[in-house]
C-alpha cells in the first residue's frame, strides 16, 4: 500500500472531504494543544486517511488543507513529536536529512533531558544505556519517601 500520494491529485473535492473529515477526527488535547488524530494509525503511530482509493498520511493531509502545499522533496517533522497529531502549528516541513537530524538529537538525551555524554551515561550488562542523573534523582527521591517513613514510625506507637 502506497502511504502517500503527490499533491497534484489532490482534487478540490479532495481536499473539501478531507478537511471535514480532519475535523471529525481530531480532538484537541487543552494541554498540549495537540489534535489527536481518532481514526485510523498505521503501525508507526502516524494517521493515515483514505483519499479516494488511496491512502495518506493525515498529518500531511492537515498540512496540504489547512495551510497549504508542502514544498517538493520536503518531509513533515512534528514539532511536538506526536505521531498521531494533526494541528498544522505543530507541523513543520523540513528536508529529510534535517528530520534524521532532530530524530538523533532527541537520542541523544534521556526522556528527562540529561544529556547521554560519556560522564553521565552508564551502560547496562544488557546494554541499555541508563542516565546517571536520572539515577541520582531517583535514589534521593527513594531516600526521601524512607526519611518520611522512619519520622512516621517513630511517632507511631
Ligand atoms: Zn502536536
Ligand atoms: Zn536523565
Amino acid at each position: 500500500m502506497k502511504a502517500d500520494v503527490p499533491r497534484q491529485c489532490l482534487t478540490d473535492a479532495d481536499r473539501v472531504s478531507l478537511r471535514a473529515r480532519l475535523q471529525a477526527f481530531a480532538i484537541i488535547d487543552s494541554a498540549s494543544e495537540c489534535w489527536h488524530f481518532s481514526g485510523a494509525l498505521n503501525n508507526n503511530g502516524y494517521g493515515v486517511i483514505g483519499v479516494g482509493r488511496r491512502v495518506m498520511y493525515a498529518h500531511r493531509a492537515a498540512y496540504e488543507v489547512l495551510v497549504g502545499p508542502i514544498p517538493e522533496g520536503l518531509t513533515i517533522d512534528h514539532l511536538c513529536r506526536n505521531r498521531a497529531c494533526i494541528n498544522p502549528t505543530h507541523l513543520e516541513p523540513v528536508t529529510f536529512r534535517e528530520n534524521v537530524r532532530r530524530a538523533a538529537a532527541l537520542k541523544a538525551e534521556c526522556p528527562r533531558g540529561h544529556a547521554y555524554d560519556d560522564a553521565n551515561t552508564y551502560v547496562t550488562p544488557a546494554g541499555r544505556r541508563d542516565c546517571r542523573a536520572c539515577g541520582r534523582e531517583d535514589k534521593r527521591r527513594a531516600k526521601r519517601v524512607r526519611n518520611a517513613d522512619q519520622q512516621v514510625s517513630a511517632v507511631l506507637p
